[in-house]
């Protein structure tokens, strides 16, 4: 596939983001949206014939995105065909082309010897083109089977399924308790990385193709906007869950009950609320304008929550990390084609660097109090520095450094410290069984509850994870409930 001598000819580039000083002015996504044709072809060019293709196994596209059918198609410039080969087995590409940390280039043969192909860029532009061309209309199923499928969520997952059930001819409802679609896709992902007006595209698409959306559902809640289980149970042949991992991990260390210390998705939410409403003109937000912040543990939300702070324009930034910073390249327990642990730069920290100088992150750092102002409001965080070293069973363990201790100043404090599962109350009211780890009990590839007719899929069943895990998910549990209604599916 490519150009056989594609890889030996042209070096990996990857496509610029905007201008760090132009783009913290603004919410808008931080890809420049230029997608220069020739640049691609050269880039879909490396894609090197490798003959095992890892990038679309296990270890690489979750959604098996056939990668190097359509590295081909770009390079021989066959943009409709290369939409069509994406759209087998992808709902999604404008998502995933956006925020998927792609662990199919970290699977990438080339990868063994050289920089991988930058296939994300390159799926990114193939559904860029297609929606700029015209390309992508609804596509209503000819016929109907009759059969009701209700779905709860309507994160990656949701729409996902929502989208192979309407395909294979189901009447589907997805139930929303937010007043917006899209999971954490509308309220969690920033509108820098994932314009909303994106989401919203593919939503009133899927509303084309005939899915019903309901808002403002809290499916087993008890508030004005609940609507029973039981009903749902009763007025659809099948159920789905997909309502995601929202318990946020908190951290139980004196002086927690201060002012000033808030949950990262309390932080985010609210942010983009706030903008879709007012453009923030509303103030209905939590503002960390000339304040000095704090964000407590790393990854995308924590990213997140830096890149938002930097917008809204605090005093001083630092991102704490328990764990200590990972190698420039993959240590030898991380072997290709394994998802490589190795030291990023996201958005978020290239902009901190831009703006005070300094990456903001702090490796190996514990949070041990937090300090008030004599008024209930937060004034700094104690902290310790940590070292972590392998037991005999071979396991970390982690130890606080003796007369480490550190005082750093703080108005705010951001809790992003991952999630610990769904929350439980439409599952209860079910009676549903729950896994080891508190997610909703099914078995991967099957998603099948223990109660009859109610499935399970996304983050709720697998714990926190990825927008392309959700579509993965949701695409498979379609396949499973048309089986389930139909005894048949020509779903994949
Ligand atoms: C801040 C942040 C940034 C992230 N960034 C990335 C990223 O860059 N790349 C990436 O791949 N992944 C990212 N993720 C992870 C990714 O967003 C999730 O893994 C994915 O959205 C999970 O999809 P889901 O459909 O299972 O659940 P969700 O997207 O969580 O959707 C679940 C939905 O169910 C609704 N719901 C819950 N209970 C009920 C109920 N009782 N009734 C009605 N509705 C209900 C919720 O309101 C929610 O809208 C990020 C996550 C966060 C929090
Ligand atoms: S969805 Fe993610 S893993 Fe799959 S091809 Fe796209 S970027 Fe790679």
């Amino acid at each position: 596939m490519g150009k056989p001598t594609g890889f030996k000819e042209f070096a990996r580039e990857t496509e610029a983001y905007r201008e760090v000083s132009i783009r913290l002015r603004d919410y808008q996504e931080i890809f420049s949206g230029q997608h220069e044709i020739e640049h691609l072809q050269t880039q879909g060019a490396r894609c090197m014939d490798c003959g095992v293709p890892f990038c679309q196994s296990s270890n690489g596209c979750p959604i098996d995105n056939l990668i190097p059918e359509w590295n081909h198609l770009v390079y021989t410039s066959q943009w409709r065909e290369a939409l069509d080969r994406l759209h087998k087995t992808n709902n999604f590409p404008e998502f995933t082309g956006r925020v998927c940390p792609a662990p199919c280039e970290g699977a990438c043969v080339l990868g063994i010897t050289s920089p991988a192909v930058t296939i994300k860029n390159i799926e990114h532009a193939i559904i860029d083109y297609g929606f700029e061309q015209g390309w992508v209309t609804p596509a209503i199923p000819t016929s109907r089977t009759g059969k009701r499928v209700a779905v709860v969520g309507s994160g990656p997952a949701g729409l996902a399924a929502a989208a192979q059930l309407n395909k294979a001819g189901h009447n589907v409802t997805v139930y929303e308790r937010a007043d917006r679609i899209g999971g954490l896709l509308m309220y969690g992902i920033p509108n820098m990385k994932l314009g909303k007006d994106i989401v919203q595209r593919r939503v009133d698409l899927l509303h084309a193709e005939g899915i019903e959306f309901i808002t403002s559902a809290d499916v087993g809640g008890s508030g004005e906007n609940a609507i029973s289980i039981q009903s749902l149970q009763q007025e659809n042949d099948a159920v789905l869950l997909a309502t995601g991992a929202t318990r946020a991990r908190d951290l139980d260390t004196e002086g927690r009950e201060l002012k000033g210390i808030h949950r990262a998705m309390e932080f985010l939410t609210a942010n983009t609320q706030s903008l879709l409403d007012s453009k923030l003109a509303d103030g209905d937000y939590i503002s960390a304008k000339d304040k000095h912040v704090i964000v407590i543990g790393g990854g995308d939300t924590g990213t997140d929550c830096i890149g938002t702070s930097l917008r809204h324009g605090c005093k001083s930034l630092v991102n704490f990390e328990l764990l200590p910073q990972p190698p420039e390249q993959r240590a030898e327990d991380n072997p290709w084609p394994l998802w490589p642990v190795i030291y990023r730069t996201d958005y978020g920290h290239e902009e901190a660097r831009y703006v005070y100088g300094k990456d903001p992150r702090e490796y190996s750092i514990l949070t041990k109090e937090f300090i008030g102002n004599g008024e209930a409001q937060i004034e700094a965080v104690k902290t310790v520095t940590v070292k972590w070293a392998k037991d005999g069973d071979g396991r970390w363990q982690m130890e606080e450094v003796p007369g480490s201790e550190k005082i750093w100043q703080a108005d705010m404090v951001l809790l992003s410290m991952g999630f610990l599962g769904p929350e439980h109350y439409v599952s209860d009211a079910l009676g549903l069984e729950y896994d080891a780890r508190s997610n909703y009990q099914a078995e991967y590839g099957v998603y099948a509850t223990s109660v009859s007719g109610v499935f399970a899929a996304g983050d709720c069943r697998r714990g926190q994870s990825l927008v392309v895990w959700g579509i993965n998910e949701g695409r498979e549990a379609a396949r499973e409930i048309d089986r389930y209604l139909m005894g048949t599916s020509q779903l994949a």
